[in-house]
């Protein structure tokens, strides 16, 4: 039976994985609904002449000749700027992935959810920023929502259908990222080269620099909460750097279920998409004579303050987990520019949980509360940023 599918984000590193497992598939097994990506619209273009989707949209409107100019003569439909993405997402589809990054994923993200068929959920920061608001949506419309995050993919399959409530707690997994061993001084000096060589997955260059101050971890710790719908004292973390083990379900007997795999996100994506079923893939198989040792250890919060800054933004609940995800993409970008520092990061987020006051902690009534406070966050976090660079560029004259 055909299954009708679309992919949004599909020119980024989950998108790419997900249309390998699609290219190694049978013939007439899928059909491409939609693909849509941001900037990329050369790439965008080159795969939609592949697989010859219904629409193709590109979310940045200032690339859209390029698009236009790769399809000219196709026959494909196209479209360009925001509207365009929502569009591509509304549109009917048994399956769609949901690989935006950032907060930009939630309205397309939710067009989907709204549809009430199976999304397959990468985008951590669309339930960061919203999940209350987002699993009450899924419930209405009736939609599937299964998680692609490695950790989060695990848990699901390691509870096995039993409910998480009557669960003792899960664990996250985490690599620990490049700067595992560093110290703080080394990391108050790292380039983006540093932050982005992610020691064991292979990853779009925001979620990296997040793995490296394990604001991974911490979005992941509230993507946890709302899917599970558990408390976070329930979602536990530990530093494991061969990721191996993507996550675990501990029982109230004592007994652990994980589920194991080579880090390779095609594994986790095929189970979204083969599910209920398992689908067969390439990727390389666990060696474990060859691993030898599996090593665990606890995160240090002095280096890797940003776990607990996701914690306290979920205990403070409303509008802090999106204040705290709109300056971390702010500070990212802010720190792949060149702007500011790998440790201002965090300090950046911190600060901007401190004083948005009638931005934090307000109450998440409905979406237009939330992309008031979405745009609102950023604004913040953009001066903060504004004043570190400042700073440092006046030291760097002084000195
Ligand atoms: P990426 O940067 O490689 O790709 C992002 C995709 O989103 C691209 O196709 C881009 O065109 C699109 N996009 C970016 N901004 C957009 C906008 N404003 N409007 C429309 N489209 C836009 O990112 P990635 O590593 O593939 O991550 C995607 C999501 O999956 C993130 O939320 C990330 O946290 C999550 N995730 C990724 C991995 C991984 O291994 N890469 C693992 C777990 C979860
Ligand atoms: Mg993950």
């Amino acid at each position: 039976m055909t299954r009708t599918i679309s992919i949004l984000g599909a020119t980024g590193s989950v998108g790419l994985a997900t249309l390998d497992l699609i290219g190694a598939a049978p013939e007439g097994r899928y059909e491409l609904v939609a693909l849509t990506a941001n900037t990329r619209a050369q790439e965008l273009a080159d795969i939609a002449l592949r697989l010859r989707p219904r629409f193709t949209a590109l979310g940045d409107a200032r690339h859209a000749p390029v698009l236009e100019a790769a399809l000219a003569g196709s026959g494909l439909k196209w479209g360009a700027g925001p509207s365009a993405v929502a569009e591509a997402a509304s549109m009917e589809a048994d399956w769609t992935m949901a690989a935006i990054v950032g907060a930009a994923g939630l309205a397309p993200t939710l067009a989907a959810v709204k549809r009430g068929q199976v999304v397959a959920l990468a985008n951590k920061e669309a339930l960061v920023c919203a999940g209350p608001l987002f699993m009450e949506s899924a419930r209405r419309s009736g939609a599937t929502v299964l998680p692609v995050d490695s950790e989060h993919n695990a848990v699901f399959q390691a509870l096995g259908g039993s409910d998480p409530a009557n669960v003792r707690r899960i664990i996250l997994t985490a690599s620990g990222g490049p700067f595992r061993n560093s110290s703080l001084e080394t990391m108050a000096r790292a380039s983006v080269r540093d932050a982005v060589a992610h020691p064991v997955w292979s990853m779009g260059a925001k979620i990296s620099v997040d793995s490296a101050t394990m604001m991974n971890k911490g979005l992941e710790v509230i993507e946890a909460c709302h899917l599970f719908a558990l408390p976070p004292e329930k979602v536990d973390v530990i530093v494991h750097p061969e990721s191996i083990l993507h996550g675990l379900v501990e029982h109230y007997d004592g007994g652990l279920l994980a589920q194991m795999g080579t880090p390779d996100m095609r594994t986790p994506i095929a189970h979204a998409l083969g599910w209920p079923d398992r689908m067969e893939t390439s990727v390389s198989r666990l060696d474990l004579p060859a691993l030898g040792r599996l090593t665990f250890e606890a995160p240090d919060p002095e280096r890797f303050p940003a776990l607990e800054l996701a914690r306290d933004a979920f205990r403070q609940g409303g509008t802090s987990p999106l204040v705290l995800n709109a300056a971390n993409e702010i500070a990212v970008d802010a720190f792949l520019n060149g702007h500011v520092g790998f440790l201002d990061i965090a300090a950046i987020v911190a600060e901007s949980l401190e004083r948005g006051e009638g931005v934090a902690r307000g109450s998440l009534t409905d979406f237009d509360t939330v992309y008031a406070a979405d745009a609102a966050a950023r604004e913040l976090a953009a001066s903060l940023v504004k004043a570190r660079a400042q700073h440092s560029a006046s030291r760097v004259q002084g000195a």
